[in-house]
């Protein structure tokens, strides 16, 4: 276990105290720290006694008074500070199943962490938790927690999730929504599993612990060409997704009526493979589900139209865009009324194939830097080229298959400029270049 201090926060208690960076922080009110959680839960207090072991190993206990609020002015090298939890499922839809061999060795850790989910935004099942975690969640108030549902049917849940332990959903929701825990919930919707009427049944039972459970996310189960020797999975087309989206429509006009939001949102992918019309802005409320791709495309649409006004006319410059098959069209859209409004404004929209993971799998934030400099040339490639943020891992410039913002900008040799999803920095980050 490691709570070893990485910085000391200049003007803090801890410098007041002579804590170094480099010293570890064993326990405060005698109570070990095995994450950041605790360090801030246990802190919470004007008098709190702090065993700190400095580098030569020396051990020191200080009393401090401090007002309530008050940190002490560290950080820690990790936010957890012992091992994440590992999930212990073995889910038939699981994208770590399906990946090839070779890649980075983070992406085949199957995480199932609470922690990480508050710390984080990481979903997690519940299932490898005992019930002293599940009160520590209470105790410490961890909220909100991102919690993988898929179904409250029992028996379906531990057929899908491969976990005779899975079972009891509901009961460990309904005791985190009843003590006051924000939940998030999410499905992934397997046809001939756990969409049509069983849908419907799950979200009528997280529907009773609302407004503890705000809403509920749905999307589409991924399947990768490297998926073998699992069972089969259908995936949604056409004909599917349009029946899903009406599924779900009576449900979504009643809990409208009542509460003023759908509950249950289907993802963006749902629209697109339908062709049914994407959901006004009021339909995704907040947008809070937006990491999972749902309202993604309405954002930004709307602010494409609302920002479209802030482009400089006297400017020139030339763009090209990087995209996933799904975003393509809209994306197109939003390019033709850019160059409509600045004819200086050049901007090229290239739908790059997912060939890497399979031509299913169609989101840009799962694109490869391999597939993006095999089928874009680099001649054809304009001054600038822009990327979507959700294309890197978080907080970082590689890609999933670990080419970097470097490598691409080698290539093409022209600048990479990164994106969020907001058509409002596209308008902005294209006004910054021109
Ligand atoms: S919980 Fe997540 S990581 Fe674990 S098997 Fe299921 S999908 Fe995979």
């Amino acid at each position: 276990m490691s709570s070893k201090i990485s910085k000391i926060i200049g003007g803090s208690i801890a410098e007041e105290l002579e804590i170094e960076t480099g010293d570890i922080l064993i326990s405060i009110n005698g109570t070990e720290i095995k994450d950041i959680i605790d360090y801030r839960f246990l802190l919470a207090d004007d008098y709190v006694e702090v065993e700190i072991e400095k580098k030569d190993g020396e051990i020191w206990t200080l009393e401090v008074e401090k007002e309530y609020e008050e940190d002490l002015g560290i950080e820690f090298e990790k936010e957890i500070m012992d091992e994440a939890k590992s999930c212990c499922n073995n889910c038939l839809f699981c994208f770590v199943d399906q990946l090839p061999v070779g890649m980075r060795k983070t992406l085949y850790f199957k995480d199932d962490d609470s922690r990480l989910s508050f710390l984080q935004g990481n979903f997690v099942t519940l299932t490898n938790m005992s019930d002293e975690d599940i009160d520590r969640i209470i105790r410490y108030k961890i909220s909100p927690i991102n919690v993988s549902v898929h179904t409250t049917n029992p028996k379906l849940r531990e057929k899908m999730l491969n976990n005779r332990f899975a079972g009891n959903i509901y009961q460990r929701l309904e005791k985190l929504a009843n003590a006051g825990i924000k939940l998030n919930c999410q499905i992934v919707l397997c046809p001939g599993y756990n969409n049509g009427e069983e849908l419907i049944n799950t979200v009528k039972d997280l529907y009773k612990l609302y407004p503890s459970i705000e809403n509920v996310a749905a999307v589409p189960v991924g399947v990768t060409r490297f998926r073998k020797n699992l069972n089969e999975i259908t995936l949604y087309n056409h004909e599917s997704s349009k029946k899903e989206l009406e599924n779900v429509f009576d449900f979504q006009s009643k809990t409208i009526k009542d509460i003023d939001t759908p509950f249950i949102r289907l993802s963006d992918e749902f629209y697109v493979l339908s062709g049914n019309e994407i959901p006004k802005a009021e339909f995704y409320g907040e947008f809070d589900q937006i990491e999972d791709g749902v309202g993604m495309i309405r954002l930004f649409r709307d602010s494409i139209s609302k920002d479209l006004n802030k482009l400089k006319i006297e400017g020139k410059g030339s763009f090209t865009l990087i995209t996933g098959t799904l975003a393509f069209n809209e994306i197109s859209k939003a390019a033709k009324a850019i160059e409509a409004k600045n004819n200086n404004v050049k901007v090229n929209v290239h739908k790059v194939i997912n060939y890497f993971f399979g031509e299913t799998i169609t989101v840009a934030g799962l694109l490869t830097g391999q597939d993006i400099m095999k089928q874009i040339k680099v001649e054809s490639v304009l001054e600038y080229i822009i990327m979507p943020r959700n294309m890197f891992k978080s907080g970082e410039n590689i890609m999933l298959d670990d080419v970097t913002i470097d490598d691409l900008e080698k290539y093409f040799k022209k600048k990479i400029i990164i994106c969020d999803y907001k058509g409002e920095d596209l308008i902005q980050l294209i006004n910054e270049h021109i």
